[in-house]
């Protein structure tokens, strides 16, 4: 567990097979290829109509290093908060997904986003890119027209979805070739900002009950095309119960239970993707760090953002990032990964970014290890800052993902 819990080197974006500076990690190399935002251009390929985007411009290659079988039909599904290895650790209670675990093409873990977190991944997995590119940097972050903090599940004092995030969605480009392109999920979140500025373009079928969605995603691909279909509850009850608690096996039991309905139901030959934004770790309540009581993390820092695993510390006018960097250095040692925004840009952190985007990122950047949160009492709620599971850094635990293929 302690090497799932080291923190991974810093994923790059691009075409190539992987990244092999990451090569002598558990499972081998991630980034480049594999990498969630290659999901969808790569699925883009393997129904034919091949879509680049700012960061990937062959998605034939990006089909044939993921290992996509070519098909008129696919259905991706992503499940919210289903690491790789939460799910390699839980196999038992999950026949069909053990399945497909035992295929040797799907024994390889591929690279969420930095942050580890749903509204930064979800963005990158729609339009195909990166944080810093699509403006989605955080759970929360600053909004620079306000000098405000936003939160970015709801957009609250955020700047509007579709002005944040610009990039055009994989989805939206399909559409534009007059390739069906149809998304499933919860009817509440048909209207979303987060799927208006991550996930807007497809038709979207609101269903119910999972069965509803998952039937309507198989219905929907008995024409040619792309299906997206969304499951959200292990991170929910992750996030609410511990990605350890019966609670949660629970409800990766009914998940892989609702996978294997979808491929019975699914047209024959229909591909099927299965991957995630996140995974989760359990946090260690002895391992909790609070800004509020330590004066050498708050000092010169205006606003906190981000998460308790991926901070993102706003400096106050004047003050150098290069010494808020250093404090906490001093402070954290090796239970955390600072860089300033510029180290962090230089290394590839956030893909690409643009000159709009820098100001939203934080001045200096924080990536928790171990099993520790970094929290802050003076804005964030108590049950904000005591959530038994997390997600956001780099270690393996939430940045590895599966990419498991199926056909139906
Ligand atoms: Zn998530």
């Amino acid at each position: 567990m302690s090497e799932l819990l080291g923190l991974t080197p810093t994923a790059r974006y691009g075409d190539g097979a992987a990244d092999d500076t990451a090569g002598d990690t558990a499972g081998g190399a991630r980034g480049g290829a594999l990498h969630l935002s290659a999901i969808l251009p790569a699925a883009s390929a393997a129904i034919g109509h091949p879509i680049g985007t700012a960061v990937h411009h062959d998605p034939a290659a990006l089909q044939r290093a993921l290992g996509l079988p070519d098909a008129t039909s696919a259905i991706v599904v992503l499940v919210d908060g289903l690491g790789y290895w939460n799910l390699a650790m839980r196999l038992g209670h999950a026949p069909y997904l053990r399945s497909l675990m035992n295929e040797t093409a799907n024994q390889r873990p591929i690279a969420t986003c930095a942050p580890s977190t749903t509204v930064a991944a979800m963005a990158t997995f729609g339009t195909g890119t990166c944080p810093g590119l699509t403006g989605m940097a955080g759970y929360t972050q600053l909004n620079p027209v306000t000098g405000k903090l936003s939160q970015l599940i709801q957009f609250t004092d955020a700047i509007p979805p579709s002005d944040l995030q610009r990039q055009p969605t994989v989805f939206e480009r399909l559409a534009l070739r007059d390739v069906r392109v149809t998304s499933c999920g919860l009817p509440k979140f048909k209207d979303s900002p987060l799927t208006e500025a991550a996930l807007r373009g497809p038709a979207y079928i609101g269903g119910v009950t999972p069965r509803d969605r998952l039937l309507a995603a198989c219905e929907s691909a008995k024409t040619p095309g792309l299906t997206y279909l969304y499951i959200r509850d292990a991170d929910k009850i992750g996030h609410s119960y511990g990605w350890d608690s019966d609670k949660w096996i629970g409800v990766f039991e009914r998940i892989d239970a609702q996978l294997a309905a979808l491929k019975r139901n699914a047209p024959r030959g229909t591909l099927i993707v299965v991957t995630a934004d996140h995974g989760m770790i359990m946090a260690d309540p002895e391992q909790r760090i609070d800004i509020a009581e330590e004066p050498q993390l708050s000092r010169g820092v205006r606003v906190v953002g981000g998460e308790p695993r991926a901070l993102m510390l706003y400096a106050e006018e004047d003050e150098p990032a290069g010494d808020i960097a250093h404090r906490w250095r001093e402070r954290l040692g090796g239970l955390a990964l600072v860089r300033t925004r510029d180290e962090a840009i230089a290394q590839g952190l956030f893909g690409p970014v643009d000159d709009r985007v820098r100001p939203m990122l934080g001045d200096v950047l924080v990536a928790a290890g171990e099993s520790v949160t970094i929290v802050d009492s003076r804005t964030q709620s108590d049950k904000a800052t005591h959530l038994p599971s997390v997600h956001g850094s780099q270690s393996m635990m939430e940045s590895d993902i599966p990419c498991l293929i199926d056909v139906a």
